[in-house]
């Protein structure tokens, strides 16, 4: 028999429960008094209604998506691809947990491309969803957005099967949305995508395509942009490939291509890369051929990377919103963790950081928004000048904000996991360490540091006889002391003098060095002046 003092000899009632229940409980809109500020300040007119239908949308997101984008990261349901079925035939199919079925047909069941959604209810359930990190959606989303966008800028009376797919993507068929994927890069090399070699051989109004891709995510997908170059020609061309043609989804015999794996990589895992051979797939040309880059980039990267820096803002959010939450519970040597000013510091760095990358993120959609036809402008263009500068000024900032956000972004969260310290890094303890890999993920997809700071030197030396730098300076940092103003502006004139793209050399790796720590401070300023006018 157990005696009375034995049963409690050892026990101890130490508990996170009352962490856990307020965690669960939190309602990523309601709870986000910042984040209600911002949606009031960019939706005007539109407030009441959106924020009403942001209200209804948040508890789904917080509570059921959150938990079924925890489930489906489990590593014994990664993603995985049967290449045949029990009778000899060649599928490839993708498979999938049913956490991520449910979470996929929640998330782009709300139409969130559809001409019904106002941008600005779509963005912000956007900035939501991220919350949840990959889950296995939100590059698929992402992904469909480029491919909604390019169909419509492109649309051809030439190939009514792009209209369908415009239908199927953007509206859905029945309650049925489709989803898009882009691939673009290739094995030896995904920032230089004119060194592509998929080859797209004439067929009637169409292509076929012979050749490999090697990093294609959303590997699930109905509809993905490709990048070739059509026989003959040593310049990109743009293509749509159905993964099935009509008829032939439900015999699961895909568009005369193969996905040879499905990559194993350190986040992002919920969603399926595929390496992909294509031996004669069907594809249908969009957009002005051997101008594949320019529509590529222009259109599809514009907006992906636009969208990683919604994803960042979300994703700190949580982090800060989690993070402050712990602080208050835990207790150290008696005291709680938010109660030591070495944790309080951090704390404020990582809130600030959140609401500073959620101002900037608004902003940037806010000029988005304005402007007309803001995607795929290029640096000449016969529009008025004050218009040109806007877009040339949205197109730097989009840039920046891609390796700025994921940059901080990566720091971030890893304070936030210094904030739980041991219970930081177990992943069932929490989603951040999943949404730390993810931010790793988005630093380095849609276009790396090195080549976006190339793209962004490149651009404001091609640009200066009609937009001098320090013209620039003030417009995008409008609102800013003039102090602030000047002395960027002094320094990105004398950047622009120096050896940046030069060959390696002392003085070149010292302007280099100065150049990545410029655009990460001018990009600071800018969200500093984007959080001043929250
Ligand atoms: C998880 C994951 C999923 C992906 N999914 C897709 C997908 O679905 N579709 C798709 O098309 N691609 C996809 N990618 C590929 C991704 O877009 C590429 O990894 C990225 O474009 C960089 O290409 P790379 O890896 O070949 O690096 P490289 O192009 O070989 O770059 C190597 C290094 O060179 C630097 N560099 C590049 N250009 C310059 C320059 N001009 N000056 C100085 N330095 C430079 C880069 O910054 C980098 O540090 C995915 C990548 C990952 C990690």
């Amino acid at each position: 028999m157990i005696s009375q003092e034995s049963a409690v000899r050892g026990k101890n009632s130490y508990s996170f429960d009352e962490f856990v229940a307020k965690r669960e409980a939190l309602d990523w809109y309601l709870d986000e008094p910042f984040l209600q500020k911002v949606v009031k300040k960019y939706t005007g007119a539109e407030y009441d209604e959106i924020h009403e239908k942001i209200l209804a949308f948040s508890p789904t997101v917080s509570s059921r998506w959150s938990q079924l984008a925890a489930q489906a990261a489990r590593p014994e349901v990664r993603p995985y691809v049967l290449h045949y079925d029990a009778f000899n035939h060649r599928i490839d199919r993708i498979v999938r947990p049913a956490e991520t079925l449910e979470l996929e047909k929640g998330v782009f069941g709300e139409g969130l491309f559809s001409s019904q959604m106002p941008a600005w209810e779509s963005f912000v359930k956007r900035l939501l969803i991220h919350q949840i990190g990959e889950g296995g959606v939100t590059c698929p989303l992402t992904c469909t957005h480029g491919l909604v966008a390019l169909l419509e800028e492109f649309s051809d009376e030439a190939h009514p099967e792009l209209q369908e797919i415009l239908e199927h993507t953007k509206e859905g068929l029945n309650g049925d949305f489709a989803i898009g994927a882009q691939f673009m890069s290739e094995i030896q090399g995904g920032s230089d995508l004119p060194a592509n070699v998929l080859e797209a051989v004439p067929d009637g109004k169409n292509y076929r395509l012979y050749g490999n891709k090697f990093f294609c995510s959303v590997a699930h997908a109905d509809y993905s942009v490709v990048t070739a170059k059509i026989s003959g020609s040593d310049k990109v061309s743009t293509f749509i490939v159905p993964s099935w043609l009509p008829g032939d989804k439900e015999k699961e015999q895909r568009n005369s291509y193969q996905i040879n794996r499905i990559k194993w990589k350190m986040g992002t895992a919920e969603v399926p890369t595929g390496e992909i051979h294509y031996n004669g797939a069907l594809a249908y040309p969009i957009g002005p051929k051997d101008k594949g880059i320019a529509v590529a980039v222009g259109i599809v990267l514009t907006l992906s990377r636009l969208e990683i820096g919604i994803a960042c803002a979300g994703f700190m959010l949580r982090a800060s919103r989690e993070a402050k939450l712990y602080s208050d519970f835990r207790t150290v040597f008696g005291k709680k963790i938010k109660d030591y000013p070495l944790a309080a510091a951090k704390l404020k760095q990582i809130e600030k950081a959140a609401e500073r990358t959620t101002a900037g993120a608004f902003k940037i959609y806010d000029l988005f928004l304005r402007l007309e036809k803001p995607l795929n402008p290029g640096l000449k263009s016969d529009r008025p000048l004050e218009i040109r500068k806007q877009l040339f000024n949205l197109r730097e900032l989009v840039l920046l904000q891609k390796i700025c956000t994921t940059k901080e972004g990566v720091e971030v969260l890893r304070e936030a996991i210094s904030v739980f310290a041991g219970h930081g890094v177990m992943e069932e303890f929490s989603s951040l360490p999943r949404i730390f890999r993810d931010v790793v993920v988005n630093e380095q997809w849609e276009g790396p540091r090195n080549l976006l700071l190339t793209q962004i030197y490149r651009d404001l030396s091609r640009v200066a006889d009609w937009y001098p730098p320090a013209d620039f300076v003030s417009n995008v940092l409008a609102g800013a002391s003039q102090e602030t103003i000047q002395s960027f502006s002094a320094q990105l004139e004398e950047l622009l003098q120096r050896p940046v793209l030069g060959e390696v050399s002392d003085a070149s790796i010292e302007a280099a060095m100065e150049w990545d720590a410029f655009c990460s401070a001018f990009f600071k300023a800018y969200q500093e002046v984007a959080l001043a006018e929250i």
